[in-house]
């Protein structure tokens, strides 16, 4: 699919979320409309001309976090609470923007601890609603809908729709072409470097370090004008994180203890920097999910299994990134301490796409690219488990965009009697 065909979504999603970021004229990650970007920190200063000495793009990320107040959502105070939820709202969250939204409609009917199970289907084999367990009472409840949308997180959707076995459907909702939980792709993730930067070190603490947030990010530089400039395909973004965080992380590499300890502790404390890397995978046929034929959670529904090694292109870019740290730390003055020996173990990123994944084909794809199932029509899937595969930046941004242009998708088919009403 061309981006231009999706960008109005991803216009759409941006205003109403609200993103703080720059225009970057980056080529692998398309621009869109801003808020001011987060300020940079001291140590992004320093970094950003050392990426410069070697040809590295060193720029504000794209973040939604409100750095103005928008659509009637305050700004960031800048409390550094943002990833165990920000108490007013200016970190996007459904929480505060689309669940509350969709109750001022007053057409929501929100079940908490409704556990679904799986999809109903009708004597046709299309979806008629969902068997849930109430977690609270172990009941279990059915629930009928003239549409079904899922959107449980990706590989959650596949265990739902693997777990979705009928006469009509005898390995799963939608998998006439055997792709349901296939597919499986992640980012590999892992800090190819670590260190201070002296020019920091025993300078008075400033709180700039906003929580979870990436305030700065090396997006993709590798393989853009040609394809094959290195020895991997594709390519890969860095994110630098450091300075005056919640916790001095770099307690453990500093020897010592008592006074002279917690004194060399405060000195390096404004002056750590380390990267972490986003690395997307290929898809792979030996990467999927599929259900566990023996074990069951405690409602007696049929557990997933992952099957799942990083591939040999995205160590490549691990390798890749170490040096590039090497180089960063180099040009910066700064001095490497170390990196991971090895990545962090699949499923740590959160970002899982692929085991729907959308095509034109019935034959090789579980959607057509409007999410809607090819097998079954009236079900759609909004997360990004339909993504072929994943980019170098994060999901949260492209699951909206897609999800809006599904709603419109679906609800144009309802205009047109496609889908009988409830
Ligand atoms: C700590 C953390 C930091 C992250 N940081 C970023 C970031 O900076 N940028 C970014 O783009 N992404 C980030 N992510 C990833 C991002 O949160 C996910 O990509 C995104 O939330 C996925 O959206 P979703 O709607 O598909 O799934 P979710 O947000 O997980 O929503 C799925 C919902 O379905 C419900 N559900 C699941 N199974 C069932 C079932 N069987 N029955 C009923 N309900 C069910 C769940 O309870 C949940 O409410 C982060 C994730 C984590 C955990
Ligand atoms: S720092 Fe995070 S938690 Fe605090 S106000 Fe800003 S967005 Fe909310």
């Amino acid at each position: 699919m061309d981006y231009a065909e999706i960008s109005p979504w991803f216009s759409k999603a941006e205003r109403y979320m609200g993103v703080a970021s720059t225009v970057q004229n980056r080529p692998s990650n398309p621009d869109g409309e801003y808020l001011p970007p987060m300020p940079f920190r001291c140590f992004d200063y320093i970094l950003q001309k050392a990426c410069e000495k070697i040809g590295v793009p060193y720029l504000p990320d794209r973040c939604a976090q409100l750095t103005v107040e928008h659509n009637h959502h305050p700004a960031c105070h800048y409390c550094g609470n943002c990833s165990r939820g920000c108490d007013v709202g200016s970190f996007f969250s459904p929480t505060w923007f689309t669940i509350p939204d969709a109750e001022a409609t007053k057409r929501l009917t929100l079940l908490t601890n409704a556990l679904v199970r799986s999809v109903l289907v009708d004597e046709s084999g299309a979806a008629k609603g969902v068997a849930y367990v109430d977690r609270a009472t172990r009941r279990e409840v059915e629930v009928y809908a003239s549409v079904v949308v899922i959107a449980a997180s990706c590989v959650e959707t596949a265990h739902i729709m693997l777990n979705s076995k009928s006469r009509q459907w005898p390995t799963g909702i939608a998998n006439s072409s055997g792709q349901l939980g296939r597919n499986l792709c992640d980012h590999l993730y892992g800090t190819p470097g670590y260190g201070y930067l002296p020019q920091l070190a025993g300078q008075p603490p400033r709180p700039d370090n906003i929580a979870d947030s990436t305030v700065s990010w090396m997006p993709r530089w590798q393989n853009l004008k040609n394809p094959r400039e290195e020895k991997f395909i594709r390519g890969y973004s860095v994110y630098m994180g450091g300075g005056c965080g919640e916790f001095p992380g770099h307690y453990r590499q500093i020897e010592g203890f008592g006074k002279q300890y917690k004194r060399e502790i405060q000195r390096y404390y404004p002056a750590t920097v380390g990267g972490l890397i986003q690395a997307p995978t290929l898809p792979s046929p030996t990467n999927y999910v599929d259900i566990d034929p023996e074990k069951k959670d405690i409602f007696g529904i049929p557990q997933l299994r992952f099957h799942f090694q990083w591939g040999e292109n995205e160590l490549l870019m691990w390798e890749h990134s170490k040096q590039v740290m090497i180089d960063l730390f180099k040009a910066a003055g700064g001095e490497l301490w170390g990196a991971d020996s090895v990545p962090n173990r699949p499923g740590t990123s959160l970002h899982e796409t692929g085991v729907c994944r959308f095509g034109n084909d019935p034959k090789r794809f579980v959607t057509n690219k409007w999410a809607q199932t090819h097998d079954v029509p009236n079900l759609y899937i909004c997360d990004a488990s339909i993504f072929p595969n994943c980019a170098d930046k994060t999901t949260t941004m492209p699951i909206i965009a897609f999800t809006m242009r599904t709603c419109d998708h679906m609800l144009e088919n309802l205009r047109q009697g496609l889908h009988k009403r409830a």
